[in-house]
């Protein structure tokens, strides 16, 4: 835990600090828990619409995408005359995946963050390739290498 002895923060010093923890602990029971890395891939695998997040001129987008998983790479199509398709030549993105029951008020997420690039291997079969469920012609294969994969659960109290 991060404290300050500065007396003009008095809601930092420790003593206080750590006594709104052990208030917001009993109060607010944590029900988030950390997902391994492989559910995180079985969870992404059970799933067939994803969030990117990319930038575009500094700004952020997010937007939904069908997917298929090549090992630990993520595959989706889309057109080169989107800004989706237009930002995908390289960088750094996030792709994230979820669920919840809104009526347990539980769910879970999954995030890989790595680095993005044109894919023109042909490592796919066909049959295992990405569908776009968005109409228009999406032929540029676009794959996402994570990096860093996160996940999180949470359960219902
Ligand atoms: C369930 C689902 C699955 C999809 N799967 C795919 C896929 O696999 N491949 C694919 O290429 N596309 C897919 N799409 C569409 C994709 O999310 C983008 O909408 C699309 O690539 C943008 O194309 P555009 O030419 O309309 O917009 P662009 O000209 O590229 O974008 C212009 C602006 O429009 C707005 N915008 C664009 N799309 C969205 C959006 N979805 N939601 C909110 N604002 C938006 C943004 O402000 C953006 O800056 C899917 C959409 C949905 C809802």
């Amino acid at each position: 835990m991060e404290t300050t002895t500065n007396s003009n923060v008095g809601w930092l010093h420790p003593t206080r600090a750590e006594e709104v923890e052990m208030i917001s602990d009993r109060w607010f029971p944590s029900h988030v828990t950390e997902i391994s890395t492989q559910e995180c891939y079985e969870l992404l695998a059970s799933r067939p619409v994803g969030r990117i997040a990319f930038l575009v001129d500094g700004d952020p987008l997010v937007l939904p995408v069908n997917y298929v998983v090549d090992g630990h790479d993520i595959l989706f199509r889309t057109s080169p005359r989107t800004e989706l398709g237009r930002s995908m030549t390289r960088g750094r993105v996030a792709f994230e995946v979820d669920d919840f029951d809104e009526f347990n008020q539980s769910g879970w997420s999954v995030l890989f963050q790595g680095s993005v690039g044109y894919d023109d291997s042909d490592a796919v079969e066909p049959g295992d390739r990405p569908e776009p469920w968005a109409e228009g012609v999406r032929n540029l294969v676009v794959r996402i290498r994570p990096r860093l994969v996160t996940g999180r659960r949470l359960l219902s109290a």
